[in-house]
């Protein structure tokens, strides 16, 4: 398990790929942060699509939580369904895994995340068709194992 870390503390910092410009999202789109890219200027960064690794495509069908957040997927207490009712739970905790395998194998001890995805979302996720407190099923994974998980909406709302 890591220990967990400030933004200023890590040298390793774990970063949902879309952020860095990666265009990985559901619609094929990224959501470049010029924040994020200072905020992580001069650290060693691991890229992470956790939806991507876990076996979806792009684009692929938009998810929700069916049930509670990330931390009750984790606990086989909630699913990840697409809008059309199929189940995406499988590929979601793959990822996820995959999140937790990295950031133990490169020493992240932070982890900067999207908010509001089904995996990377931090602070709030879509659970039915309510935007609601909780995390992604990523970010439940990473808090679990001890890193910390911080919003890129938190640096973007930091004064310049
Ligand atoms: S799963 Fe995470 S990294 Fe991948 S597109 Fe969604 S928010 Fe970005």
């Amino acid at each position: 398990m890591s220990k967990p870390s400030t933004l200023a503390e890590a040298r390793v910092v774990l970063c949902s790929a879309c952020l860095l410009g990666e265009a990985c999202r559901f619609d094929g789109r990224d959501k470049r942060s010029q924040s994020v890219l200072d905020a992580i200027a001069g650290k060693e960064v691991v890229p992470i699509c956790p939806e991507v690794a876990g076996g979806l495509g792009v684009p692929r069908a938009p998810c929700s939580m069916q049930g509670g957040d990330g931390v009750a997927v984790l606990d086989g207490k909630a699913q990840v369904m697409t809008a059309d009712g199929r189940s995406a739970t499988e590929a979601y905790l793959r990822g996820a895994t995959l999140a937790v395998e990295a950031a133990r194998r490169f020493g992240a001890t932070l982890a900067i995340l999207k908010d509001k995805s089904p995996s990377c979302g931090c602070r709030s996720v879509w659970i039915g068709t309510a935007l609601s407190p909780g995390a992604g099923v990523t970010a439940a994974a990473l808090a679990r194992e001890g890193v910390s998980v911080i919003s890129s909406d938190e640096l973007e709302a930091r004064p310049k």
